[in-house]
């Protein structure tokens, strides 16, 4: 059957002036009614911007999107008429940002905002759209909604202006709702009341949810299922539970091991020495070689295929087992 969402062998590249910086080199996620996926990466490994195909919002150049397919009810959005494709990105499929303060009008009250997407897309009358905010500014949980219908986003927290963004996204009523690093720009304590929120969100409006984020601390409680990427690609995939229990892939294994413990207060965080790779020069074999600890001389020179694991688990390291089994 096909899944709700599936991007297959995705491939973007940016043709600059200093050259084709090759962003995306062969993703394939699916995702399913109902299922939260955690998309994981350092920035520049191709996480936002596999969203932002799924989006459209690389549509023209510098973006060239050479090879792959992002299909949505079995239907591939690249090639879909225009129309189509339109209604499928701004109803089905729904994206909020990290930066909730600049993707506000700070001109116009926050309920109007909304009441507009409405008006806009579904043809309400004001009286109807104003209605629909305040409830939509309810479920999100902002306090007293309709007292704050006509208040600027200035007169609002970080916290609660990205309530009002999530409020936006759903007053379509999406099937998928994409967040990138939505509680990054937000303290810690409202971070997780984001989270919470977004958690509750789903189930409640029986959402899928591609959840994008650099913090592998965040996703343990919201996520069903985990894809790690590396400059372009996806290094490792599997069920959350698993993978913390036992990375596959020693990007992971890094990255699970720099999350701060509160049982092992004060002590040094490990971190993954040395530096994302420049996207206009991969490095050969293995885009991860030059920092992984566990690198051998074929390294440098073979790609790793995605080895299957079992359980729907993949690793892209030619030592998966070996990684896996020593935890
Ligand atoms: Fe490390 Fe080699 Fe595995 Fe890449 S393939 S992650 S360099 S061990
Ligand atoms: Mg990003």
């Amino acid at each position: 059957a096909d899944h709700l969402l599936e991007v297959r062998d995705l491939h973007v590249e940016f043709h600059t002036r200093d050259g084709v910086a090759r962003v995306i080199n062969g993703v394939s996620y699916h995702l399913d009614a109902g299922e939260t996926l955690a998309v994981l990466g350092e920035s520049g490994s191709g996480k936002s911007v596999t969203a932002q195909a799924i989006m459209g919002l690389l549509d023209m150049p510098p973006a060239v999107i050479p090879a792959g397919e992002i299909r949505y009810r079995g239907r591939d959005l690249l090639t879909m008429r225009t129309d189509e494709r339109r209604r499928v990105r701004g109803k089905e499929i729904a994206m909020i940002f990290q930066d909730a303060l600049s993707a506000l009008n700070p001109v116009f009250p926050v309920g109007w905002q909304i009441a507009e997407t409405l008006r806009l897309r579904e043809k309400m009358s004001r009286s109807e759209a104003r209605k629909r905010a305040v409830e939509l500014m309810d479920l999100v949980r902002i306090p007293a909604a309709k007292q704050r219908v006509g208040d600027y986003p200035h007169q609002f927290s970080g916290g609660m202006r990205q309530r009002v963004m999530i409020a936006m996204a759903l007053a379509m009523n999406p099937k998928v709702l994409i967040a990138d690093e939505p509680t990054t720009a937000l303290d810690v304590t409202v971070q997780a009341q984001i989270m919470d929120l977004l958690a509750e969100l789903r189930r409640e409006l029986d959402m899928a949810m591609i959840l994008i984020t650099h913090d592998l601390g965040v996703v343990a409680d919201v996520a069903d299922r985990i894809a790690v990427m590396y400059a372009g690609r996806i290094v490792e995939h599997a069920d959350v539970h698993s993978l913390y229990r036992a990375p596959a892939h020693p990007y992971t294994k890094g990255l699970l091991e720099s999350i701060p413990r509160l049982d092992q207060r004060g002590h040094r965080l490990a971190s993954i020495k040395g530096l994302p790779p420049n996207l206009m020069a991969i490095p050969s074999g293995c885009a991860f070689h030059p920092r992984c600890p566990y690198r051998r001389d074929v390294c440098a020179d073979v790609v790793p295929p995605s080895l299957a694991l079992g359980g729907g688990r993949t690793s892209a390291c030619h030592f998966a087992q070996e990684v896996l089994d020593e935890r």
